[in-house]
């Protein structure tokens, strides 16, 4: 069969894994247990020489056809969930770094993110965080014992655009781990594959899953890596083809030995969400393309950071990249109108921290997700009393632009 679009492929993914009683949808299965007649085959699939279903916290029906979704979003070669986003980036690179090990790291991170690097410090892998839109600061700061750089696609709240694929080609002469997040964007507006990403990370509670209905994450291998060259690998995972040990290494060391699992319930409504991703994201792209428009002419805001404006240092960049923007801005307000007023004035979109959803949301940045930072920290990363950051939805564009008319009037 020819090769697909985005949509097509993925609205038929379950089906085409094999059809159980006419089931066009993958089943929840919620059995922890699996059951086997012959003694001879459960032992033949613990001992991994046939395929087949061990325990609940490492696999289970219902995600595996979830995750071989992702990995066809992905155009990679194997994707392992996890309970969260969160879980998805901890367990992996608890599973892949010993102490003593190095990793680059953009600085311009989800702040839990941030978090999570920081105490990886106090357990002996030393993070160093640099600007990530110059591909040389990244360069600048690889060690003899660095094994990985991080990096996300567009940053946020400031929408920094990384340099992708400048890293890409740092990494595969240096021979390191390459992880993009790519929560941001999504496989639909950008595969990270396409400029050398060893592992994808994606939040699926956000965009993928994109009801604020279910938490997931999930970790792809693009299939580019050769793990015969990371010297992390365990002997007992080096048993099948080589592009694989990584994967088995998160599987079996991560998910396996930390439990963090994706339920079934979740598994099955992140892919129901995921089967409509194409259409949300052209959609709600389209309604921040309108509003960034519109507020970057109007005179109670002073700035608009969006990659999908002409005056953003990274615009050129994104528009080589990603096939959107995306639908995430954020605006910084003059001394004409207080944040939390405007806010509150809004009646479309819903105050809150999270992002992704079919619905508009906004949140005051300084006062809520980068409080605890203080504001020494909060100034150095250029993120002032008013900024506000908003995730686009899906409604319709012209609702969206005469709700934010109203609240910005006198
Ligand atoms: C939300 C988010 C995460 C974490 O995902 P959860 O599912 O909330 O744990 C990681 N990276 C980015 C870029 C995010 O926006």
């Amino acid at each position: 069969m020819a090769k697909s679009g985005f949509t097509s492929t993925i609205l038929h993914a379950d089906r085409r894994g094999g059809i159980k009683h006419g089931s066009i949808h993958k089943p929840v299965h919620t059995s922890v247990t699996y059951a086997y007649d012959d003694a001879r085959e459960l032992a033949a699939v613990f001992q991994g020489k046939k395929p087949g279903y061990t325990y609940g916290r490492q696999v289970n029906p219902t995600v595996t056809a979830l995750q071989d979704k992702i990995t066809l979003m992905e155009d990679g070669l194997s994707t392992t969930c996890f309970a969260t986003g969160m879980a998805a980036i901890g367990t992996t690179l608890f599973a892949l770094l010993r102490s003593g090990d190095h990793i680059v790291s953009s600085s311009f991170l989800f702040g839990n993110t941030n978090s999570l690097f920081n105490t990886f410090g106090t357990h002996g892998i030393d993070v160093t965080f640099v600007d990530a839109t110059d591909v040389d600061q990244v360069a600048q700061a690889i060690q003899p014992n660095t094994r990985i750089v991080f990096t996300e696609t567009i940053a946020n709240p400031r929408t920094q655009v990384a340099d992708l694929q400048g890293i890409g080609e740092l990494c595969q002469q240096h021979g390191l781990v390459y992880i993009v997040d790519n929560t941001m964007t999504t496989p639909y507006n950008f595969r990270p594959k396409t400029v050398g990403a060893s592992l994808v990370i994606n939040s699926l509670t956000k965009y993928i899953g994109g009801h604020a209905n279910a938490l997931g994450g999930a970790v792809t291998d693009t299939g580019l890596y050769d793990w015969s060259a990371f010297d992390n690998i365990y002997d007992d995972y080096k048993g099948g083809a080589v592009n694989g040990w990584g994967m088995t290494q998160i599987k079996k060391k991560g998910l396996r030995d930390l439990g963090a699992t994706l339920g079934p319930e979740a598994a099955h409504h992140i892919s129901v969400g995921s089967d409509t991703l194409g259409l949300r994201a052209e959609r709600a792209a389209a309604n921040a393309a309108a509003l960034t428009a519109y507020l970057s002419q109007h005179p109670k805001v002073s700035r608009v950071y969006y990659p999908g404006l002409p005056d953003h240092p990274q615009y050129e960049r994104a528009k080589a990249l990603f096939r959107h923007p995306g639908a995430l801005f954020s605006i910084e307000l003059t001394d004409a109108i207080d944040c939390f007023d405007f806010l509150n004035k809004l009646d479309l979109v819903i105050c809150t921290s999270n992002l992704g959803d079919t619905r508009s949301l906004g949140i005051p940045v300084a006062h809520s997700i980068y409080y605890e930072m203080g504001p020494e920290r909060r100034a150095s990363m250029g993120i002032v009393d008013s900024l506000v950051r908003f995730s686009i939805g899906i409604e319709e564009t012209e609702d969206l632009l005469a709700d934010f008319g109203q609240a910005l009037a006198d």
